[in-house]
C-alpha cells in the first residue's frame, strides 16, 4: 500500500475533527481539530493504578534488608533483590529488565509468538535464530 504523497507537507486544507466532526483548516494528516487536538495531547496516556505497578512491603525491621522478589509479570521467572526501607511500603514490581510498559508488552508479545511456534510443527526442519 502506497501512502499518499503531499507535495508541500505544510499546505493547509479544510479537514473534518474525528471528534467533533467541525471543518477546520490542517495539516493533511492530522485528526482533529486545533482545539481537539490540545485535549488529545493534554489527556494522560492511560493512568496505571499505582497497586498495579508496585508491591507494597511492610517490614517491622529497623534497618534497610534486602529481599528477593519474583518479577511480577507473566512468564517472567526473573529474581530481582529490592532493598527493604523502614518506612518506605511501595517498592517495584517487576524485575530491572520489565520497569518499563513497553518492555513488558513486548516481552508478553514475545511469549504470545513463542507459544504459536511451539505448537505448530516445524516444516523446514532446522530453524535459524538471528
Ligand atoms: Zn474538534
Ligand atoms: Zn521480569
Amino acid at each position: 500500500m502506497l501512502l499518499p504523497r503531499y507535495k508541500n507537507r505544510n499546505r493547509l486544507i479544510v479537514m473534518v475533527c474525528q471528534e467533533c466532526h467541525h471543518e477546520y483548516l490542517g495539516h493533511p494528516i492530522s485528526k482533529y481539530c486545533p482545539k481537539h487536538r490540545e485535549i488529545k495531547n493534554r489527556k494522560p496516556k492511560k493512568k496505571i493504578k499505582q497497586k498495579e505497578m508496585n508491591r507494597i512491603v511492610k517490614t517491622n525491621a529497623f534497618d534497610v534488608i534486602e529481599r528477593a522478589f519474583k518479577c511480577g509479570l507473566r512468564g517472567c521467572k526473573n529474581i530481582f533483590l529490592i532493598k527493604i526501607y523502614p518506612r518506605q511500603t511501595l517498592y517495584p514490581k517487576f524485575c530491572p529488565e520489565h520497569r518499563t510498559e513497553y518492555r513488558r508488552k513486548y516481552f508478553l508479545e514475545q511469549r504470545k509468538q513463542n507459544g504459536k511456534k511451539r505448537k505448530r510443527r516445524r516444516k523446514h526442519g532446522k530453524s535459524h535464530r538471528h
